[in-house]
């Protein structure tokens, strides 16, 4: 392997840098390389200082370009949306997009507050990103099935749609706690609930990201 691009800094998709370094080159955005530095708590994990080895070499803000397999790999940094440090791999040959976790299948979004990500900058990362992939490209979840740009879209809308209510019920006056009591999210439960962040938890995220100004 020649390269290794991380889509984030979280340790289930940066854990394997340091088995790859010997040989290949670890390209981030800025952030995960921050990040992996000096460690942080997420939730209940304590993720401890990167080891100099799972380090990305190769730091870029805006992106870059891989020319390689005879393809342009196009690495897009978007705006915080996930954490802070999210890209988006466009294998434009291939007609392959990997998401990294701006996009999942397997549940809930996970919008990580604590790393910088932020629920309407989630929403504005993937309107970014949409408009420049082809329609029919594959899509890489960071978590569960491939997929096309409609499932993409489709998860966008409900994220969109899940944000308003949660915005409207805080207009009314709702407390979070009436929110979880009223199973505001319910509509999405069926097809989200069995991930591992859970319909009470992720009210909790887009409250406290709208109560957040930005
Ligand atoms: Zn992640």
């Amino acid at each position: 392997m020649r390269f290794v691009i991380n889509t984030h800094w979280h340790f289930d998709h940066t854990g394997g840098n340091a088995l790859f370094s010997d040989s290949a080159a670890i390209l981030a955005h800025a952030n995960v390389r921050k990040r992996l530095l000096s460690g942080a708590k997420i939730l209940t994990f304590e993720i401890p200082p990167a080891a100099p080895a799972a380090l990305p070499i190769v730091t870029f803000e805006e992106g870059l370009s891989l020319w390689w397999n005879g393809e342009e790999v196009r690495a897009i940094h978007l705006r915080p949306g996930h954490t802070d440090g999210d890209t988006a791999v466009w294998f434009t040959g291939s007609n392959v997009v990997h998401m990294g976790d701006d996009f999942i299948t397997t549940g809930f979004p996970f919008v990580d507050l604590s790393s910088g990500g932020n629920v309407r900058g989630l929403l504005e990362a993937l309107d970014s990103l949409l408009p420049q992939i082809p329609k029919d490209a594959k899509i890489i979840p960071g978590h569960g099935h491939v997929s096309t740009v409609d499932d993409l879209r489709k998860y966008r809308s409900s994220l969109e749609e899940m944000v308003a209510v949660v915005a409207k019920a805080q207009k009314a006056g709702r407390t979070v706690e009436q929110m979880k009591a009223d199973k505001l999210l319910a509509p999405w439960a069926a097809e989200w609930g069995k991930g591992w962040v859970k319909e009470d938890g992720f009210i909790e995220t887009i409250a406290q990201d709208l109560a957040t100004k930005r």
